[in-house]
């Protein structure tokens, strides 16, 4: 399969992308995803109906998720692919990190609210809707609001960590979202390593508690980075001895830069994660 045809990183209404899981799969099916998982954010609650509109398309789906963890002060991600999504471990576990996002979606509505933002918490909650709640939706809202004039800019001065909109959250650890992940019969994928504003030092440090932990994938080609990322991820790959994965991290149809499996290819040195589901390479 080319990889131009793979693209297992994206999210839907049920975190925090602005497509249904069906609308989703019905662009992945016009762009030419042979191959596609959903990863939300801490929810599997978008892969029943994106499962049925994928086999309505004739496209390969893995079910999938995106954990947030915590490594040190910060996060990271960790893309599980393959999984069973109704696993009790996984579940439970899933239902605990959603409690978080809410809790904090509150601490973030407050705190905003407080610097003269009114009604966001409201407006918030009515975009979210039935999904989980994440810091784009409040950067979405700054920007609507015309606080803001990009959301890179809503995150930098107000959503993240110092800024006045910043909650923390005690996200599970690395350890026990690659239990939740194995345990639940998926492979568990360390998700975009460059984009994690860490020094060497400091990612290859994250890198080594993931792979102590049992992780086996990396993503080396992700749809945020740039063409210079995905050398420097494939030598993590290969230093790490870690499988390479793809996905564009696709959340909105208004932001054409990240799009549908447009992804830089894998260098060929390296096992990929999607033989487990393909028949031929
Ligand atoms: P959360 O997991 O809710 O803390 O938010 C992380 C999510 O926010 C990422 O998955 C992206 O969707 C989004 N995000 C983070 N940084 C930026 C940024 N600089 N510009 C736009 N979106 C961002
Ligand atoms: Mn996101
Ligand atoms: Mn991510
Ligand atoms: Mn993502």
């Amino acid at each position: 399969m080319p990889h131009s045809s793979i693209d297992l990183h994206m999210h839907s209404t049920a975190s925090d992308g602005r497509l249904t899981p069906a609308e989703l799969v019905e662009r992945v099916a016009a762009a030419g995803v042979r191959l596609m998982a959903l990863t939300d954010h801490d929810t599997l609650s978008g892969l029943e109906p994106a499962q049925q509109a994928a086999q309505d398309h004739g496209v390969g789906f893995v079910p999938g998720i995106e954990l947030s963890a915590r490594w040190a002060r910060g996060v990271v991600h960790i893309v599980g692919l393959g999984l069973d999504p109704a696993n009790p471990a996984l579940v439970t576990g899933v239902a605990a990190q959603q409690a978080q996002r809410q809790q904090r979606a509150e601490r973030i509505g407050e705190r905003l609210a407080k610097r003269g933002f009114d009604g966001i918490s409201e407006r918030v909650a009515q975009a979210v809707g039935a999904g989980v709640p994440g810091r784009a939706h409040f950067a979405r809202d700054l920007l609507e609001q015309g606080q803001v004039k990009t959301l890179q800019e809503a995150f930098d001065r107000y959503l993240k960590r110092g800024r006045p909109g910043y909650a923390p959250v005690d996200w599970a650890s690395i350890d026990q979202v690659v239990e939740w992940i194995h345990g639940a019969g998926g492979v568990a994928v360390f998700a975009h390593p460059l984009r994690y504003q860490l020094s060497g030092g400091a990612l290859r440090a994250a890198i080594q508690a993931f792979v102590a932990a049992g992780g086996r994938a990396i993503e080396v080609s992700n749809g945020g980075g740039g063409r210079d990322d995905v050398p420097a991820a494939a030598a993590l790959a290969r230093r790490f001895g870690l499988e390479a994965s793809m996905g564009s991290d696709f959340h909105d149809p208004d932001f054409p830069w990240i799009a549908i499996g447009r992804l830089a290819p894998v260098p060929k040195d390296l096992a990929v994660v999607w033989q487990r589901w393909t028949v031929s390479a």
